[in-house]
């Protein structure tokens, strides 16, 4: 049914009520959950190839709702993104993971975190970074930030991330090679860091073609100075296939899964052998 009329006009197809009714009482219960506590961060660990030490963890948000159990992000940053609650949501997610990473500081455990084109795109994000840096007090170089292809659409975002970069804090290419890359961008704006997707690594022992481009993405990332962090590593095979590739980093259920920083002190810190 389409509508027509003014607000005055309202339609209630039953199912379809059903569905605004349930999507509305989701984006109240995010709203609230954010400021809640109901939003946890669990971090995954990367991983040195060379000498097998953790030097870094990657922040992945999950809902802990009640009476739904701990929901992944897939199932509510969809939801964030087309509110705009990504952006009070990713703010949350930015001082959370900064006061993880002080306490990791001495570790040397750095923390990355996924920030959504939209976030970036927004007027205030350079000064909610800045006002993070400075309450917690970490230090810029402790701090990654994780921006996808989709990046490259935003003019305004890209701007803000070449901004951020200017202030020691690392920018990281996520899911490289699934999105719209163009050599053009890759050469014009650096990045410190490219994070090669797992739908490549995945067929690594698989197929030849796609070692061929793993190996020329490694090869790449190097020409334009950055570092490469393979994703989804399961196997051992896998990891030690990258490692002679000249791949500097992974991650991947192998060395980790994503989990609670309490569950971190009872860890190695050198979770792999070659
Ligand atoms: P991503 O940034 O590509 O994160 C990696 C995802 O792969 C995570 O899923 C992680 O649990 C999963 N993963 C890691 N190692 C392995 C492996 O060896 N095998 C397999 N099969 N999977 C592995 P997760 O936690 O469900 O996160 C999904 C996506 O949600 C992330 O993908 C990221 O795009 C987004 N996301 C997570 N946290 C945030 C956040 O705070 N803000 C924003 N904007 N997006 C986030
Ligand atoms: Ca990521
Ligand atoms: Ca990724
Ligand atoms: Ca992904």
């Amino acid at each position: 049914a389409k509508r027509e009329g003014g607000a005055r006009h309202r339609l209630f197809h039953p199912e379809m009520g059903e569905e605004v009714l349930a999507r509305q009482r989701d984006k109240v219960d995010l709203r609230a959950a954010i400021d809640s506590g109901q939003l946890v961060l669990h971090y995954q660990p990367i991983v040195d190839l060379a000498t097998g030490r953790v030097t870094g963890a990657e922040a992945l948000v999950r809902w802990q709702r009640p009476g739904h159990g701990l929901l992944g992000p897939m199932e509510f940053i969809g939801l964030a993104e087309e509110t705009g609650l990504i952006v009070p949501l990713g703010n949350r997610v930015l001082l959370d993971a900064c006061e993880q990473a002080v306490r990791w500081q001495d570790r040397s455990i750095g923390v990355t975190v996924n920030v959504s084109t939209r976030q970036l795109s927004q007027a205030g994000f350079l000064d909610t970074l800045d006002e993070v840096l400075t309450t917690t007090g970490l230090r810029p170089k402790g701090l990654t930030i994780e921006v996808t292809e989709s990046v490259w659409a935003d003019e305004v975002a890209m701007r803000t991330l070449m901004a951020v970069r200017d202030t020691g804090v690392r920018v990281a290419l996520d899911d490289f090679g699934t999105g719209y890359s163009s050599l053009s961008y890759l050469q014009r704006y650096p990045f410190d860091v490219v994070k090669i997707d797992k739908s490549f690594t995945a067929e690594l022992g698989e197929s030849g073609r796609t070692a061929g481009v793993v190996r020329c993405i490694i090869d790449l990332t190097r020409v334009l100075g950055a570092v490469a962090v393979a994703e989804g590593i399961e196997t051992p095979a896998q990891a030690e296939w990258l490692r002679v590739a000249g791949c500097d980093y992974a991650q991947g259920y192998l060395f980790g899964k994503p989990d609670m920083a309490e569950n971190w002190d009872v860890q190695p810190s050198v979770v792999w052998a070659a």
